[in-house]
């Protein structure tokens, strides 16, 4: 049986004639062109005056991080319920990962915790030098309570976006709504460019640093002359001219990754104990990945033993996040709350959600979650099968 994976890349067709015209001019070369067409037309699609094409949205957020100040022994606040590269660039920075839980409404970060930890800290005499907020899965978070809080405590606020392009929060982008924010274009993500990254702010001299830094932090000279530490984390020119085929798509792939959602929710609305993951009234869910919970009571099963035996049918889906404050590199960091973000990890499940999907995969999996269900509930006339190792 052909295997369903979980995210994969669909081109659209039009990124060759970009890349023809990388090959035509011959700038196969770091920065050119296609970078600058590409930040151009990034800018203006999500409404933000200015953008950096990177190297990944690891990259992105590294700079972002460094770029609002952060440095060794600094405390950054993180949600805890997000993949690692939101808080590992504190780390090559110097910084300690401060980790926050996530609220049931959105899956994102809670404000009420946010402001918790600022006060605490704030009280120490001792506050964080930035907030990370993540908008997960492509939802975003409750901006206005946070940003609130941020301008507040006079704490920067960064947006990891890399799941959310295409989401939107009262008609606003997020990773626009911050001091900078980040997005990502590897292979997995809503559009891509194998791999890649964006940082956008509305900060000129802010974007401008972002471009020297991501350039070797190379100084105006005839010769190469430093005073600053710098990095290689420049998009190829070939790569951006993907991005830019990819980038007239995006809403129809929101769409159909929306569309996905919906099929999924319809084709089991009648299976008890499978709870969908909620879009929240502030704007729209891009639906990067179909995510849902299982109530093991319900459902018959649990999560693991679902995905398990979704796997043993060739179908690739995937526990949501591990939180970052269970994660042994992290062991010992402060964090507040965890108990939303440990039950969505343990219950929650991300279903194959490629915008290249076909009605029959789609039907593919959902018939498979039903036979799980069927089975799970009739354990004695019809024994489940033990999943293959
Ligand atoms: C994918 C992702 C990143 C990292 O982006 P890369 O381009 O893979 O480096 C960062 N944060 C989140 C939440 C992501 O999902």
């Amino acid at each position: 049986m052909e295997r369903i994976h979980l995210s994969t890349p669909h081109m659209s067709g039009r990124e060759e004639a970009y890349v023809k015209e990388a090959f035509a001019s011959n700038w196969i070369a770091p920065l050119g062109p296609q970078v600058d067409a590409f930040e151009r037309e990034f800018a203006s699609a999500v409404g933000s005056a200015h953008a950096a094409a990177l190297s990944s949205g690891t990259a992105a957020l590294h700079l972002a991080l460094r770029l609002v100040g952060v440095g060794p022994g600094d405390e950054v606040l993180v949600s805890s319920l997000t993949f690692s590269a939101s808080a590992t660039p504190i780390v090559y920075l110097g910084g300690r990962p401060a980790f926050i839980d996530s609220e049931r409404g959105s899956w994102n970060l809670d404000p009420a915790l946010v402001q918790e930890a600022l006060e605490t800290r704030a009280r120490a005499g001792r506050l964080p030098k930035a907030l990370v907020v993540v908008h997960l899965y492509g939802q975003s978070a409750d901006m206005d309570p946070l940003a609130e809080v941020c301008a507040r405590y006079g704490v920067a606020l960064v947006e990891d976006a890399a799941e959310a392009l295409g989401a939107t929060y009262h008609g606003r982008i997020p990773g626009t709504m911050g001091r900078v924010g980040i997005y990502s274009f590897n292979g997995n993500k809503v559009i891509t460019t194998s791999g890649g990254g964006m940082l956008v702010s509305d900060d000129e001299a802010l974007v401008a640093r972002a471009r020297k830094l991501s350039t070797q932090a190379r100084d105006p000279a005839p010769y190469y002359e430093h005073s600053e530490i710098g990095y290689n984390y420049r998009l190829s020119n070939v790569l951006a001219a993907i991005g830019r085929g990819q980038l007239e798509v995006l809403e129809e792939r929101v769409l159909a990754r929306r569309a996905n959602f919906e099929f999924y929710r319809q084709a089991l609305a009648d299976i008890p104990g499978l709870e969908w993951m909620p879009e929240a009234s502030w704007g729209r869910h891009s639906r990067w990945l179909t995510c849902l919970t299982v109530n093991p009571r319900e459902f018959g099963t649990d999560r693991e033993r679902l995905r398990l035996l979704l796997e043993d049918q060739n179908i690739e889906a995937r526990p949501v996040w591990k939180p970052m404050h269970l994660q042994p590199v992290f062991a010992g960091l402060p964090c507040w709350g965890g108990a939303v973000a440990e039950d969505l990890f343990e219950r929650g499940l991300c279903l194959p959600s490629g915008s290249n999907l076909t009605e029959g995969q789609l039907s593919r999996v959902a018939d498979a979650v039903r036979k799980v269900w069927r089975r799970a509930r009739r354990p004695a006339a019809e024994p489940m099968a033990a999943p293959a190792a």
